[in-house]
C-alpha cells in the first residue's frame, strides 16, 4: 500500500520471509514450505503445525527540546552502519513498547525521557529478511548525559531546520521532515496509578 507510513528500501517485492525458519522452532526439524490456503507457509511434519513470520516490532523516539532533536551514528556492524537514525530498537518479548523506548533511549543516547504521545506507526520493509512494525514515540528529555552508546558511536542535539546527514531509515526522514514542518502531538500516553494494574 502506498502511503506516508510504509517504506520499501530495498528493491523488488517484499519478502515473504519463507528463507527463514527453516527448522522448527520447538522441535528442530526440518519444516517444509507448503500451503495454507493461498499463502506459503513454513510447516513441521512432526510438531504438525505451521510457523509464521512476521514483523519485528520496535519503537523509536523522537526526543525533542525546544526546535531540536537527537539523532544517532550508528556504528559499522549495525544495518545502515555510519548514517544517522532516531533512537531506536526492538522491544524485548518481556517489555511493552513505552518500557522499551525509554530503555533505548537511554542505552543509545544517555538520556532520561519522558514518554508525551504515540506520533506514527511505521511498516519498514529493511531487507528480505528485516521487516519492522515500528511505534514512533515524542518524548522530552528530563535528565541524564547525552552521550552515545551501545551500538551508536555519537548522539547529537541536531535542529529542524539543518541540512541533516544521511539516515538509514526513510522512516526517520519522513518524521523528522513532518514534525519540523508542524509539530505533531499524536495519541497522548495517558498514565494511569500503579494500583490500577491488575497483576
Ligand atoms: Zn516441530
Amino acid at each position: 500500500m502506498l502511503t506516508k507510513q510504509v517504506f520499501y528500501q530495498y528493491p523488488g517485492t517484499p519478502s515473504d520471509g519463507l528463507e527463514r525458519l527453516a527448522y522448527c522452532p520447538d522441535c528442530g526439524d526440518p519444516c517444509e514450505i507448503t500451503k495454507e490456503g493461498t499463502d506459503s507457509r513454513r510447516h513441521c511434519e512432526v510438531c504438525q503445525r505451521y510457523h509464521y513470520v512476521n514483523p519485528a516490532s520496535a519503537v523509536s523516539i523522537l526526543v525533542v527540546r525546544g526546535d531540536a532533536f537527537v539523532l544517532c551514528r550508528r556504528n559499522a556492524s549495525s544495518y545502515g552502519g555510519g548514517k544517522w537514525c532516531l533512537p531506536c530498537g526492538f522491544i524485548e518479548f518481556r517489555e511493552d513498547f513505552l518500557t522499551a523506548g525509554i530503555r533505548e533511549t537511554k542505552e543509545e543516547t544517555g538520556l532520561d525521557i519522558d514518554v508525551k504521545s504515540i506520533i506514527s506507526v511505521t511498516s519498514n520493509f529493511l531487507t528480505a529478511s528485516s521487516h519492522t512494525l515500528t511505534v514512533v514515540l515524542l518524548a522530552h528529555a528530563t535528565g541524564g548525559t547525552l552521550l552515545g552508546g551501545d551500538d551508536i558511536d555519537e548522539a547529537r542535539w541536531f535542529k529542524f531546520t539543518d541540512l541533516l546527514p544521511p539516515l538509514a531509515f526513510d522512516a526517520d526522514d519522513h518524521i523528522i521532515s513532518r514534525y519540523g514542518e508542524q509539530p505533531i502531538y499524536g495519541a497522548a500516553v495517558q498514565h494511569c496509578p500503579e494500583s490500577a494494574r491488575d497483576l
